[in-house]
Formats: structure tokens, C-alpha cells, sequence
């Protein structure tokens, strides 16, 4: 009989020094599971050698298998090209950097064993400095507000799915993958486990603090268009408000005569104004931008090298 499959995929990006270190860490706690494990590693158009690191790998382990990309396509695009190309009765995935400790392998298949579809690992914050985990609680509670989705602060992405997740989640074909929507979004049966946070020890993390504002905005704008309605809604109390100021004034007018310029009235109400239309405006901007991304149908990705059968000829270059 053939032995039951698991596959783990792990984006990595510049992440040389990590390849060795996580591929021992994975094989030295699988080694006693009672499953075939193979490893695809998604290199998203590293600059440094992460690729040797991981063709050697291959060389002395044939379940080692990689999908290296022309450029950086991000994380988010990395694991859709994991889940299309693996092919485990489940998958597993965990980011390069040891941030995700291999002792939670087991009880991830125990969960897929108990019968649930994903078996989601959920951190605390602790040894993250006190602004960024006070800021990211903030996010949470923002986004769920408004989101139709749930997100939960401390998920990410290290989970185990089950082939029917898998399968849902390549349904959604959209190009601006927000994941951690994406995963909450299909439902299925879901398992919980906690672990503690882990600082990265070798390495950088690839979140600058632009990227995880873009990242912030992606998750509130990927989901519904209710910060569509939230600008229709505030223009539409601004003008009620400024519609009574304006008879006010204008009673004000008629029984007194002009008495004062009205300078600070005017440039305040013109800047509040003009801020919230632009503000308005970026939002409906933020849509749009989506829409024109979409429009265009482009791979998510393009392949520069693999050892998979994807079916395509890949020049080596
Ligand atoms: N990563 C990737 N492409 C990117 C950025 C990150 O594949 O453009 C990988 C990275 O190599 C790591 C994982 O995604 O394995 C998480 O990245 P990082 O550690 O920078 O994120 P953090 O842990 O700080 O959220
Ligand atoms: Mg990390």
C-alpha cells in the first residue's frame, strides 16, 4: 500500500542561512510519524543563495522538491504556487525562519486525524516590542469591525489543511491574496492550537513598516466594499451638517448683517472638506486599482526553475 502523503510548503525569501536549520528541524520530528512528508520550498526570487541551499537538500533527499521564481512575487503568491503543486493528503504550512516550531507537527496531524479540515497554530505576543503588538490589537479589532470575515490576532499562516481545504482555497483565483482572510473565508471544521511567539534569529524579517501598512489596507479593502459605504456615509452627514450651518448662517445674515469676513470658517470648513473628499477619494481609488489589477488576467507567478512535473517547459537561465 502506498504510504499516506503530508506536504509542507515554506515560502522563502532570502533565507540562506534558515534552509539547513528547518529542514533538520521538519525531519528530525517527522522522523517517527507515521507518514511520507515532502518538503516544497518556494523560492521567491531570493538574491542570496537560498537556492543552492535548497538544491542541495534535493541532492541527498529526493522528498525535497522547490519551485524557484523569476522575481520576488511576495508570500501571499508563494503559497498559492504551494498549494497548486503539491500533492499530500494534506499540507502544512510554515515560514523559513524557525519562527514556527517543527514540535507542532505532530499535533497538527493529530488534529487532521480527529477529522478537522485545518488545524490552525495561534500565537501570543510575547518578546515583540510593546508599540508593534499594541498597534497590531488595534488592527484586529479595526478589521474585524469591519471585515465580513474573521480574523483572529495571532493567526497566520502556519497551519495544517486538508486536501478539501487546499481545494477551496484555489477556487479563489483573485491576485491580491489576502490569506489570513482567504483561510477564514472557506470556513470548514477548524482546531486551535497555541503555542509561544519566537523571536527570528537568523535573517530579516521582510515586513518594513510601508509594507505592513499595504498589507493592513489589503486585509480591510480585500474583503467587502464597507469603506465604500463608510465614505458615502460620512459625506452624506457632512452635508446635513454643513446644509444647517449654512441656514443658521444665513438667518444669522438676514437679521444681522454681515458683521465679521468669516475667514477661519471658511478655510476650516474648505480644508476639513477638501481632506475628506480626498480621503473618499483614495478609498474609491484603492477599488479601482483592484479592479484594474484583475482586469488583466496575469499568472499570479512565473516559474524560473523547479524539480516538479508542472507540465511547462521552464528555461534554466
Ligand atoms: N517570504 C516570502 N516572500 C516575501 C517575504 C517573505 O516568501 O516576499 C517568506 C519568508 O522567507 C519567510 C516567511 O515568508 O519564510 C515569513 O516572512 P517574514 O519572516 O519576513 O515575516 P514575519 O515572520 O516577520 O511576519
Ligand atoms: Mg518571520
Amino acid at each position: 500500500m502506498k504510504p499516506r502523503l503530508i506536504s509542507i510548503v515554506i515560502p522563502s525569501y532570502n533565507e540562506s542561512n534558515n534552509i539547513e536549520l528547518i529542514y533538520n528541524a521538519i525531519t528530525n520530528e517527522c522522523s517517527d510519524i507515521d507518514y511520507d512528508f515532502e518538503i516544497l520550498f518556494i523560492n521567491d526570487g531570493s538574491t542570496d543563495d537560498t537556492i543552492k541551499r535548497i538544491k542541495q537538500l534535493e541532492s541527498i533527499n529526493s522528498n525535497v522538491k522547490y519551485i524557484s521564481f523569476t522575481r520576488n512575487f511576495g508570500k501571499e503568491v508563494a503559497l498559492l504556487a504551494g498549494f497548486q503543486h503539491v500533492t499530500g493528503e494534506a499540507v502544512i504550512v510554515m515560514d523559513a525562519d524557525l519562527q514556527h516550531p517543527c514540535n507542532l507537527i505532530k499535533p497538527f496531524i493529530q488534529g487532521y486525524e480527529e477529522g478537522y479540515h485545518q488545524v490552525i497554530a495561534q500565537r501570543n505576543r510575547k518578546g515583540e516590542k510593546p508599540l508593534r503588538a499594541c498597534f497590531s490589537s488595534l488592527y484586529y479589532c479595526l478589521v474585524n469591525k469591519i471585515v465580513d470575515v474573521e480574523i483572529k490576532n495571532g493567526v497566520g499562516d502556519f497551519r495544517l489543511l486538508s486536501r478539501k481545504a487546499v481545494e477551496a482555497l484555489l477556487l479563489l483565483n483573485e491576485g491580491n491574496r489576502f490569506s489570513k482572510g482567504l483561510f477564514s473565508w472557506i470556513g470548514l471544521s477548524q482546531k486551535t492550537i497555541y503555542y509561544d511567539n519566537i523571536i527570528r534569529k537568523n535573517g530579516k524579517s521582510k515586513w518594513s513598516l510601508s509594507a505592513l501598512l499595504n498589507y493592513g489596507i489589503d486585509g480591510i479593502i480585500s474583503f467587502n466594499n464597507r469603506p465604500l459605504r463608510i465614505c458615502f456615509y460620512s459625506g452624506a452627514i457632512l452635508l446635513l451638517f454643513s446644509l444647517i450651518y449654512i441656514f443658521i448662517n444665513f438667518v444669522f445674515i438676514i437679521r444681522n448683517g454681515i458683521t465679521e469676513p468669516g475667514y477661519f470658517t471658511l478655510i476650516s470648513a474648505v480644508l476639513f472638506l477638501g481632506g475628506i473628499q480626498l480621503l473618499c477619494l483614495g478609498v474609491i481609488g484603492e477599488y479601482i486599482g483592484r479592479i484594474y489589477y484583475e482586469t488583466k488576467h496575469r499568472p499570479h507567478y512565473l516559474i524560473q526553475e523547479t524539480n516538479i512535473n508542472t507540465g511547462e517547459n521552464h528555461e534554466d537561465t
